[in-house]
């Protein structure tokens, strides 16, 4: 059995971590999809798809059986919801289930005929990809909310200098 999941992972953290851990303890394989990848360098989405893929695949080494696989696969927005379940199939190994919490995924496949299966929240109030990013850019402790190859690839970027350095305004 091969399941979906998509994030747009700015970046990928614990609270992910832990619906994936779930997933992989349910099916076989996994695939990921990278949303909007097209986007990188803004507060809101700091990071390249393909550094969002390396954050992805080094973290799932640690939740995945080594016979377990996961394919990575980087999805740019469409701007037309009624389109987007045909752009992601198109793009992406054929999978059986897909698994999210968000209202609108969640609709979109279920028109589409998917099975779709229902993700718990973890630690949302941390675990939450905008309260990382203002803990970045105001200084605060964030390392302890992703998974410890999460932040050897931000280190490698020099991620959060960049964050920081697009955060402030004209002068
Ligand atoms: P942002 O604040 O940038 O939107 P985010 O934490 O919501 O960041 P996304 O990449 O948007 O991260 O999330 C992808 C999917 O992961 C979403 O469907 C979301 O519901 C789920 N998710 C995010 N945080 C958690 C969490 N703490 N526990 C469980 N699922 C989560
Ligand atoms: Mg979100």
């Amino acid at each position: 059995m091969r399941a979906f999941f998509i994030g747009r992972f700015q970046p990928y953290h614990l609270g992910h971590h832990e619906v994936l851990r779930e997933i992989f303890s349910e099916v076989d394989e996994v695939v990921i999809g990278i949303g909007s990848a097209q986007e990188s360098h803004t507060v809101e989405n700091p990071f390249t798809a393909g550094e969002r893929i390396m954050m992805v695949d080094r973290a799932v080494g640690e939740i995945k059986n080594p016979g377990q696989k996961v394919y990575i696969v980087p999805l740019e927005d469409v701007y037309r919801n009624s389109l987007w379940v045909s752009h992601v199939v198109s793009m992406t190994p054929y999978f059986d289930v897909i698994y999210s919490n968000n209202p609108l995924v969640i609709r979109l496949f279920r028109e589409a005929g998917f099975e779709v299966r229902r993700t718990r929240m973890f630690n949302r109030m941390e675990y939450h990809g905008t309260e990382i990013r203002r803990r970045m850019i105001s200084g605060e402790r964030w390392e302890d909310l992703v998974p410890e190859p999460v932040v050897d690839v931000i280190e490698e970027i020099d991620g959060v200098r960049r964050i920081r350095e697009i955060a402030n305004t004209d002068f």
